[in-house]
Protein backbone atom coordinates (compact mmCIF):
# COMPACT_ATOMS: atom_id res chain seq x y z
CA UNK A 1 0.00 0.00 0.00
CA UNK A 2 3.02 2.40 0.64
CA UNK A 3 4.52 1.88 -2.69
CA UNK A 4 1.07 2.51 -4.05
CA UNK A 5 0.41 5.38 -2.73
CA UNK A 6 4.28 6.84 -3.36
CA UNK A 7 3.64 6.11 -7.16
CA UNK A 8 0.56 7.53 -7.50
CA UNK A 9 1.12 10.50 -5.36
CA UNK A 10 4.01 11.01 -7.23
CA UNK A 11 2.33 11.09 -10.88
CA UNK A 12 0.92 15.02 -11.71
CA UNK A 13 -2.72 15.69 -12.51
CA UNK A 14 -4.41 18.51 -11.17
CA UNK A 15 -8.49 18.66 -12.86
CA UNK A 16 -8.84 18.35 -16.12
CA UNK A 17 -4.89 17.16 -17.25
CA UNK A 18 -5.96 13.46 -15.44
CA UNK A 19 -4.04 11.65 -18.22
CA UNK A 20 -0.90 10.91 -16.89
CA UNK A 21 -2.58 9.92 -13.50
CA UNK A 22 -5.09 7.84 -15.50
CA UNK A 23 -2.25 6.00 -17.39
CA UNK A 24 -0.63 5.07 -13.81
CA UNK A 25 -3.67 3.56 -12.87
CA UNK A 26 -5.25 1.65 -15.85
CA UNK A 27 -1.75 0.01 -16.03
CA UNK A 28 -1.95 -1.08 -12.57
CA UNK A 29 -5.47 -2.32 -12.36
CA UNK A 30 -6.01 -4.20 -15.94
CA UNK A 31 -5.24 -7.46 -15.20
CA UNK A 32 -7.56 -7.82 -12.38
CA UNK A 33 -10.70 -6.01 -14.35
CA UNK A 34 -13.44 -7.89 -16.73
CA UNK A 35 -13.53 -4.86 -18.80
CA UNK A 36 -12.06 -1.43 -18.53
CA UNK A 37 -12.60 1.79 -20.52
CA UNK A 38 -12.75 5.41 -20.16
CA UNK A 39 -15.19 8.18 -20.94
CA UNK A 40 -15.70 11.60 -22.83
CA UNK A 41 -15.26 12.95 -19.69
CA UNK A 42 -11.58 11.34 -18.75
CA UNK A 43 -12.98 9.16 -16.32
CA UNK A 44 -11.59 5.48 -15.86
CA UNK A 45 -13.83 2.44 -15.02
CA UNK A 46 -12.92 -0.75 -14.51
CA UNK A 47 -15.66 -3.49 -14.42
CA UNK A 48 -14.78 -6.60 -11.98
CA UNK A 49 -17.81 -9.66 -12.46
CA UNK A 50 -18.97 -11.29 -9.16
CA UNK A 51 -19.86 -15.16 -9.76
CA UNK A 52 -23.66 -14.69 -9.27
CA UNK A 53 -26.48 -12.05 -9.97
CA UNK A 54 -26.93 -9.17 -7.50
CA UNK A 55 -26.20 -5.74 -7.34
CA UNK A 56 -24.49 -3.37 -9.48
CA UNK A 57 -21.77 -1.05 -7.55
CA UNK A 58 -20.19 1.81 -7.85
CA UNK A 59 -16.60 2.41 -6.20
CA UNK A 60 -15.30 6.19 -6.76
CA UNK A 61 -12.10 7.93 -5.96
CA UNK A 62 -11.43 11.42 -7.53
CA UNK A 63 -7.98 11.07 -9.68
CA UNK A 64 -7.59 14.87 -9.76
CA UNK A 65 -5.34 16.93 -7.51
CA UNK A 66 -5.50 20.73 -5.91
CA UNK A 67 -2.85 22.56 -8.53
CA UNK A 68 -2.56 25.95 -10.45
CA UNK A 69 -2.68 26.61 -14.20
CA UNK A 70 0.00 29.60 -15.76
CA UNK A 71 -2.04 32.40 -16.56
CA UNK A 72 0.48 34.45 -18.08
CA UNK A 73 3.88 35.65 -17.37
CA UNK A 74 4.80 39.23 -15.64
CA UNK A 75 8.73 39.91 -16.27
CA UNK A 76 10.43 37.05 -15.00
CA UNK A 77 8.20 35.58 -13.12
CA UNK A 78 4.80 33.03 -13.64
CA UNK A 79 1.53 33.97 -12.36
CA UNK A 80 -1.08 31.85 -11.88
CA UNK A 81 -5.00 30.55 -11.31
CA UNK A 82 -5.95 28.09 -8.96
CA UNK A 83 -7.34 24.92 -9.27
CA UNK A 84 -9.32 23.46 -6.51
CA UNK A 85 -10.27 24.43 -3.24
CA UNK A 86 -6.23 26.45 -2.47
CA UNK A 87 -5.97 28.43 0.88
CA UNK A 88 -3.65 31.50 -0.42
CA UNK A 89 -2.61 31.47 4.15
CA UNK A 90 -0.74 27.91 3.50
CA UNK A 91 0.46 28.16 -0.11
CA UNK A 92 3.43 30.84 -0.36
CA UNK A 93 7.22 29.81 -0.67
CA UNK A 94 6.41 26.27 -1.38
CA UNK A 95 8.45 24.42 -4.43
CA UNK A 96 6.40 24.01 -7.21
CA UNK A 97 7.10 22.32 -10.83
CA UNK A 98 5.73 23.32 -14.07
CA UNK A 99 4.65 20.55 -16.25
CA UNK A 100 4.76 21.73 -20.14
CA UNK A 101 4.33 19.39 -22.92
CA UNK A 102 8.22 18.04 -23.16
CA UNK A 103 9.28 18.74 -19.72
CA UNK A 104 9.08 19.88 -15.91
CA UNK A 105 10.45 23.44 -14.34
CA UNK A 106 10.61 23.28 -11.20
CA UNK A 107 10.54 26.81 -8.77
CA UNK A 108 8.90 27.98 -6.13
CA UNK A 109 5.28 29.81 -5.55
CA UNK A 110 6.74 32.75 -3.93
CA UNK A 111 5.03 36.21 -2.46
CA UNK A 112 7.67 39.42 -1.92
CA UNK A 113 8.54 38.19 1.55
CA UNK A 114 9.57 39.49 5.23
CA UNK A 115 12.74 41.78 4.19
CA UNK A 116 9.98 43.87 1.87
CA UNK A 117 6.83 43.61 3.74
CA UNK A 118 5.27 46.92 5.66
CA UNK A 119 5.01 45.67 9.58
CA UNK A 120 1.12 45.97 8.30
CA UNK A 121 1.61 43.73 5.65
CA UNK A 122 3.06 41.06 7.13
CA UNK A 123 0.19 40.52 9.43
CA UNK A 124 -1.95 39.98 7.02
CA UNK A 125 -2.58 36.59 4.16
CA UNK A 126 -1.07 37.38 1.27
CA UNK A 127 -4.02 37.16 -1.64
CA UNK A 128 -3.64 34.23 -4.17
CA UNK A 129 -3.28 36.96 -6.89
CA UNK A 130 -0.49 38.79 -5.82
CA UNK A 131 1.47 35.77 -5.78
CA UNK A 132 4.13 34.18 -8.02
CA UNK A 133 6.16 31.78 -9.46
CA UNK A 134 9.59 32.42 -9.37
CA UNK A 135 11.77 29.66 -11.75
CA UNK A 136 15.00 31.60 -11.51
CA UNK A 137 15.06 33.49 -14.14
CA UNK A 138 17.52 36.93 -14.50
CA UNK A 139 17.16 39.74 -16.99
CA UNK A 140 18.94 39.57 -20.10
CA UNK A 141 19.88 41.94 -22.53
CA UNK A 142 16.88 42.52 -24.86
CA UNK A 143 18.32 41.99 -28.31
CA UNK A 144 15.52 43.70 -30.69
CA UNK A 145 13.27 46.23 -28.64
CA UNK A 146 10.41 45.80 -30.61
CA UNK A 147 9.89 42.48 -29.21
CA UNK A 148 7.18 41.44 -26.84
CA UNK A 149 9.37 40.20 -23.52
CA UNK A 150 6.96 38.70 -21.88
CA UNK A 151 5.33 36.45 -24.32
CA UNK A 152 8.85 35.79 -25.38
CA UNK A 153 10.38 34.42 -21.75
CA UNK A 154 7.01 32.07 -22.21
CA UNK A 155 8.39 30.75 -25.31
CA UNK A 156 12.01 30.50 -24.08
CA UNK A 157 11.23 28.12 -21.30
CA UNK A 158 8.79 25.86 -24.04
CA UNK A 159 5.49 27.00 -21.02
CA UNK A 160 2.17 27.62 -22.83
CA UNK A 161 -1.08 29.06 -21.01
CA UNK A 162 -2.66 26.79 -19.07
CA UNK A 163 0.03 24.58 -18.24
CA UNK A 164 -0.34 22.49 -15.15
CA UNK A 165 1.19 23.22 -11.73
CA UNK A 166 1.55 20.64 -8.76
CA UNK A 167 3.13 21.17 -5.56
CA UNK A 168 6.55 19.49 -5.05
CA UNK A 169 7.00 18.17 -1.94
CA UNK A 170 8.12 14.61 -1.78
CA UNK A 171 7.01 11.13 0.17
CA UNK A 172 8.48 10.29 2.93
CA UNK A 173 8.04 8.09 6.02
CA UNK A 174 7.32 9.53 9.09
CA UNK A 175 6.35 7.58 12.77
CA UNK A 176 4.17 4.98 13.14
CA UNK A 177 3.81 4.30 9.89
CA UNK A 178 2.49 7.50 8.43
CA UNK A 179 3.64 8.96 5.58
CA UNK A 180 4.23 12.55 4.20
CA UNK A 181 3.80 14.09 0.56
CA UNK A 182 1.18 15.21 -1.61
CA UNK A 183 -1.97 15.00 -3.53
CA UNK A 184 -3.06 12.13 -1.05
CA UNK A 185 -6.13 14.03 -1.26
CA UNK A 186 -7.40 11.25 -3.21
CA UNK A 187 -4.36 8.90 -4.88
CA UNK A 188 -5.09 7.71 -0.76
CA UNK A 189 -8.74 6.81 -2.02
CA UNK A 190 -7.21 5.63 -5.51
CA UNK A 191 -4.50 3.40 -3.63
CA UNK A 192 -7.28 2.00 -1.86
CA UNK A 193 -9.50 0.87 -4.53
CA UNK A 194 -6.58 -0.37 -6.69
CA UNK A 195 -5.40 -2.58 -3.78
CA UNK A 196 -9.34 -3.46 -3.45
CA UNK A 197 -9.08 -4.39 -6.99
CA UNK A 198 -6.33 -6.85 -6.66
CA UNK A 199 -8.13 -8.19 -3.72
CA UNK A 200 -12.17 -8.79 -4.61
CA UNK A 201 -11.93 -12.02 -6.74
CA UNK A 202 -15.04 -13.00 -8.04
CA UNK A 203 -16.72 -14.63 -4.77
CA UNK A 204 -19.55 -12.06 -4.83
CA UNK A 205 -22.79 -11.43 -6.43
CA UNK A 206 -23.35 -8.79 -8.87
CA UNK A 207 -20.65 -6.48 -10.69
CA UNK A 208 -18.04 -3.92 -9.28
CA UNK A 209 -17.95 -0.67 -11.20
CA UNK A 210 -14.07 1.02 -9.82
CA UNK A 211 -14.28 4.10 -11.18
CA UNK A 212 -11.37 7.03 -11.04
CA UNK A 213 -13.12 10.17 -11.79
CA UNK A 214 -11.89 13.24 -13.07
CA UNK A 215 -12.27 17.25 -11.51
CA UNK A 216 -13.91 16.25 -8.46
CA UNK A 217 -12.30 19.44 -6.69
CA UNK A 218 -13.99 21.70 -8.96
CA UNK A 219 -17.72 20.91 -9.03
CA UNK A 220 -17.82 16.72 -8.67
CA UNK A 221 -17.98 16.65 -12.29
CA UNK A 222 -16.39 13.51 -13.35
CA UNK A 223 -18.68 11.04 -11.04
CA UNK A 224 -21.43 12.93 -11.94
CA UNK A 225 -21.48 12.08 -16.03
CA UNK A 226 -20.43 8.53 -14.99
CA UNK A 227 -22.95 7.76 -12.52
CA UNK A 228 -25.43 8.57 -14.95
CA UNK A 229 -23.80 6.09 -17.56
CA UNK A 230 -23.01 3.42 -14.89
CA UNK A 231 -26.40 3.61 -13.46
CA UNK A 232 -25.55 1.60 -10.21
CA UNK A 233 -27.47 0.69 -7.78
CA UNK A 234 -25.53 1.64 -4.97
CA UNK A 235 -22.17 3.43 -5.15
CA UNK A 236 -18.86 3.81 -2.35
CA UNK A 237 -16.71 6.92 -2.53
CA UNK A 238 -13.59 6.92 -0.93
CA UNK A 239 -12.07 10.37 -0.35
CA UNK A 240 -9.90 11.71 2.25
CA UNK A 241 -11.22 13.81 5.58
CA UNK A 242 -9.02 16.13 8.10
CA UNK A 243 -8.82 14.37 11.42
CA UNK A 244 -9.11 16.80 14.58
CA UNK A 245 -6.53 15.03 16.20
CA UNK A 246 -4.38 18.40 16.52
CA UNK A 247 -3.54 21.47 19.05
CA UNK A 248 -6.43 23.53 18.66
CA UNK A 249 -9.39 21.34 17.73
CA UNK A 250 -12.05 20.81 19.95
CA UNK A 251 -13.63 16.79 19.29
CA UNK A 252 -16.97 19.14 18.69
CA UNK A 253 -15.03 20.19 16.08
CA UNK A 254 -13.74 16.80 14.59
CA UNK A 255 -13.46 13.55 16.87
CA UNK A 256 -11.59 11.46 14.02
CA UNK A 257 -8.30 10.38 14.69
CA UNK A 258 -5.11 9.74 12.48
CA UNK A 259 -4.44 5.91 12.75
CA UNK A 260 -7.89 4.92 14.10
CA UNK A 261 -8.52 3.24 11.07
CA UNK A 262 -11.25 4.36 7.87
CA UNK A 263 -14.41 6.31 8.60
CA UNK A 264 -17.72 5.66 7.66
CA UNK A 265 -18.80 9.44 7.19
CA UNK A 266 -22.79 10.04 8.11
CA UNK A 267 -23.01 13.43 6.99
CA UNK A 268 -20.79 16.63 5.74
CA UNK A 269 -21.45 20.11 5.13
CA UNK A 270 -24.33 19.81 7.87
CA UNK A 271 -26.29 17.68 5.60
CA UNK A 272 -26.00 20.01 2.41
CA UNK A 273 -23.77 17.75 0.62
CA UNK A 274 -24.18 14.01 1.84
CA UNK A 275 -26.39 12.95 4.48
CA UNK A 276 -26.68 8.99 4.44
CA UNK A 277 -29.80 7.07 5.29
CA UNK A 278 -30.07 4.49 7.48
CA UNK A 279 -29.61 1.58 5.08
CA UNK A 280 -26.37 2.92 4.31
CA UNK A 281 -25.08 3.34 7.66
CA UNK A 282 -26.08 -0.59 9.01
CA UNK A 283 -24.18 -1.80 5.29
CA UNK A 284 -21.02 -0.49 6.70
CA UNK A 285 -20.85 -0.41 10.18
CA UNK A 286 -22.01 -3.89 10.28
CA UNK A 287 -19.74 -4.86 7.76
CA UNK A 288 -16.72 -3.16 9.48
CA UNK A 289 -18.41 -5.05 12.92
CA UNK A 290 -18.50 -8.51 11.49
CA UNK A 291 -15.04 -8.74 9.69
CA UNK A 292 -13.52 -7.05 12.54
CA UNK A 293 -12.27 -3.68 10.85
CA UNK A 294 -11.33 -0.89 12.96
CA UNK A 295 -12.76 2.10 12.00
CA UNK A 296 -14.59 5.33 13.69
CA UNK A 297 -17.65 7.31 12.90
CA UNK A 298 -17.75 11.06 11.65
CA UNK A 299 -20.31 13.90 11.38
CA UNK A 300 -18.05 15.49 8.63
CA UNK A 301 -16.78 18.64 8.70
CA UNK A 302 -19.04 22.20 8.19
CA UNK A 303 -17.48 22.77 5.28
CA UNK A 304 -16.57 20.71 1.95
CA UNK A 305 -17.98 17.83 0.36
CA UNK A 306 -17.46 15.11 -2.22
CA UNK A 307 -18.51 13.23 -5.32
CA UNK A 308 -20.44 10.55 -2.67
CA UNK A 309 -23.14 13.66 -2.96
CA UNK A 310 -23.01 14.22 -6.53
CA UNK A 311 -23.54 10.41 -6.95
CA UNK A 312 -26.41 10.06 -4.49
CA UNK A 313 -28.43 12.53 -6.39
CA UNK A 314 -28.10 11.30 -10.09
CA UNK A 315 -30.50 10.02 -12.19
CA UNK A 316 -33.56 8.99 -9.53
CA UNK A 317 -31.28 9.09 -6.48
CA UNK A 318 -28.28 6.13 -5.58
CA UNK A 319 -27.56 5.28 -2.43
CA UNK A 320 -24.07 6.05 -1.32
CA UNK A 321 -22.05 5.69 1.29
CA UNK A 322 -18.43 7.27 1.97
CA UNK A 323 -15.62 6.08 3.32
CA UNK A 324 -13.23 8.82 4.15
CA UNK A 325 -9.58 8.28 4.72
CA UNK A 326 -8.09 9.85 7.90
CA UNK A 327 -5.49 12.53 6.75
CA UNK A 328 -4.15 15.65 8.44
CA UNK A 329 -3.33 18.58 6.74
CA UNK A 330 -5.88 18.27 3.84
CA UNK A 331 -5.53 20.37 1.03
CA UNK A 332 -2.22 21.81 1.87
CA UNK A 333 0.98 21.09 0.12
CA UNK A 334 1.63 18.48 2.90
CA UNK A 335 -0.41 16.30 3.95
CA UNK A 336 0.00 13.30 6.08
CA UNK A 337 -1.55 9.67 6.08
CA UNK A 338 -1.43 6.72 7.69
CA UNK A 339 -0.86 3.59 5.80
CA UNK A 340 -2.82 0.93 8.18
CA UNK A 341 -5.76 3.51 7.98
CA UNK A 342 -5.95 3.01 4.12
CA UNK A 343 -4.88 -0.84 4.34
CA UNK A 344 -8.15 -1.21 6.62
CA UNK A 345 -10.32 1.17 4.26
CA UNK A 346 -9.22 -1.55 1.72
CA UNK A 347 -10.41 -4.15 3.44
CA UNK A 348 -13.53 -2.18 4.48
CA UNK A 349 -14.33 -1.83 0.33
CA UNK A 350 -14.05 -5.65 -0.19
CA UNK A 351 -16.02 -6.62 2.12
CA UNK A 352 -18.89 -3.93 1.80
CA UNK A 353 -19.01 -5.54 -1.81
CA UNK A 354 -18.94 -8.79 -0.89
CA UNK A 355 -21.71 -7.80 1.57
CA UNK A 356 -24.15 -5.59 -0.76
CA UNK A 357 -26.57 -8.50 -1.89
CA UNK A 358 -27.98 -8.67 2.22
CA UNK A 359 -28.46 -5.07 2.04
CA UNK A 360 -29.84 -4.17 -1.43
ZN1 LIG B 1 -10.90 14.67 -2.30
Amino acid sequence: MKNILKELSGVPGISGHEDAIRHTIKNKIKKYADEIHEDKMGNLVAVVKGNKKGPKILLSAHMDQIGFIVNHMEDKYIKVTPIGGISEKITPMTPVKIHTKNKKIDGVIACKGPFFEEAEEAKKVTKLKELFIDIGLIDKEKKDKDQDKEKDLLIQQGIEIGDQITFDVPFVELQDNSVRGTAFDDRAGCAVLVEAIKNIGNNFAGEAHFLFATQEEVGLKGSRTAAFRINPDIALVVDTTSTGDMPGITKADSSTILGKGPIVTLADAEGRGLLIRKNIKEWLVDTAKNNKIKHQLEIGLRFGTTDATIINMSREGIPTGLISLPGRHIHSPTEIANIDDLVGAAKLVVASITSAEKYF
